[in-house]
């Protein structure tokens, strides 16, 4: 098993330095869009309190992986916090929120393991307990010990972007927000509080459902049929003009797009996805419930090469990204050599730091390292906007997602 998994990485290795060698031949010929902006600081602290803003750093601890990496986990008051990867004297941030503490703050005091974005656990002596979804994973059953996660992270911080052409943000479709580049409709998703329940690996679905309501409120009224009952309403405060909470979306769409079957290969009832597996369920829901708008439909997904720069790209022109993140929960069997692929929506950025939903009631807002991601899939909806009557005020009156009253 370890053999395979060394042959795997040195086959990694061999196709990432042949691509720095076209990268750097090319390099000449095309123009590398945005600047490398790597946030490593030795001062880590000048760091959080430029990126949290007005707020005391309540507690810093050193947290493993059950091998041999560090990240220091540092959590705010009266609310934040900001977790990195520990290089020696260098402190790379790789995730953080400004309006939540992290999920393990509950249990500071506790043997606590970080297996990457959204994999989040307590060491309970023969076993793992994932403090999101309060399951218990085998300790044998996931393989930590040889994952090197700066590696990791310097593989993806070097992985080019060939063909990628500078473009700046359309200022129809989007907006600035202290330095941050936001989707023009990002309210939705930093609004987005109630949905069905993310259990492990099934994020992919919970990102494709967020997307569709999205789509249904702020794009075309056509994207979910009213009598599906895949969504319900949101809450619009006609006083400051702006989204309460976004509309729900229901346990039956979250079934309905699992009869597609699209998902990953693992061991018991997991769901997780790829950018393909996103790709193909969308495309499926697509053809199956709402047709006539395929043809306004575009979709966009791709992996290492330029996923850190057309996210970006597609973000300034409005269009939100599911990011595929690496997790590095392997269990030891068939999930081997899968990426167990996390799924997050990025509905901003900012150099190297996208503003994602986590898929989580507490997560709507969670600054994350692009090189943390090593795939995307998104949709862009080209075709007429057609007002939703998904979000009613305190009057019982409809609004759309433009804020239109209907
Ligand atoms: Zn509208």
């Amino acid at each position: 098993m370890i053999k395979k998994k060394l042959l795997i990485s040195n086959f990694l290795v061999i196709v990432i330095l042949l691509l720095l060698l076209c990268c750097f031949m090319l390099s000449a010929c095309f123009t590398v869009a945005f600047a490398d902006t790597a946030q490593s600081t030795s001062n880590y602290l000048d760091y959080v309190l430029e990126f949290l803003g007005d707020r005391d750093i309540l507690e810093t601890k050193i947290i493993g992986d059950g091998g041999n990496n560090e990240f220091l986990l540092v959590e705010m008051s009266p609310s934040g916090y900001a977790i990195f990867a520990v290089d020696d004297t260098q402190y790379s941030f790789v995730e953080g929120a400004k309006e939540a503490n992290s999920p393990f703050f509950k249990y500071i005091n506790e043997a606590l393991v970080y297996l990457g974005p959204m994999s989040y656990f307590i060491d309970k002596g023969n076993y793992y307990f994932n403090i999101m979804t309060e399951e218990c994973v085998d300790k044998e059953d996931v393989e930590t010990t040889e994952y090197d996660f700066l590696s990791q992270q310097r593989v993806m911080r070097s992985a080019p972007a060939l063909f990628s052409m500078e473009n700046q943000p359309l200022p129809d479709k989007t907006y600035n927000e202290n330095g941050y580049t936001f989707i023009k409709d990002a309210e939705y998703f930093k609004k987005s509080y109630y949905f069905p329940e993310n259990l492990n690996n099934d994020c992919g679905i919970v990102a494709l459902f967020l997307l569709l309501g999205y789509f249904d409120t702020c794009k075309n009224d056509a994207f979910i049929n009213s009598n599906d009952g895949f969504i319900s309403n949101g809450s619009y405060s006609a006083l400051s003009k702006s989204i309460a909470f976004a509309p729900k979306t229901t346990d039956s769409l979250k079934e309905h797009l699992k009869t597609y079957g699209h998902r990953l290969l693992l061991p018991g009832d997991n769901f997780a996805m790829a950018e393909k597996e996103l790709k193909a369920t969308i495309q499926d829901y697509i053809k199956n419930k709402c047709p006539s708008l395929s043809s306004n439909c575009v979709h966009y997904s791709g992996s290492i090469i330029n996923t850190h720069t057309n996210p970006r790209k597609l973000i300034n022109g409005g269009i939100p990204v599911v990011l595929v993140i690496i997790n590095y929960e392997r269990p030891t069997d068939s999930q081997k050599e899968k990426e167990g692929g996390h799924c997050v929506i990025a509905y901003g950025y900012k150099d190297d730091t996208f503003v994602t939903h986590f898929g989580w009631e507490d997560y709507p807002e969670v600054y994350l390292s692009k090189y943390t991601a090593y795939a995307y899939y998104a949709l862009e909806y080209n075709g007429e906007h057609v007002h939703s009557r998904n979000m009613m005020d305190l009057l019982l009156k409809y609004y759309c997602g433009c804020g239109a009253k209907v």
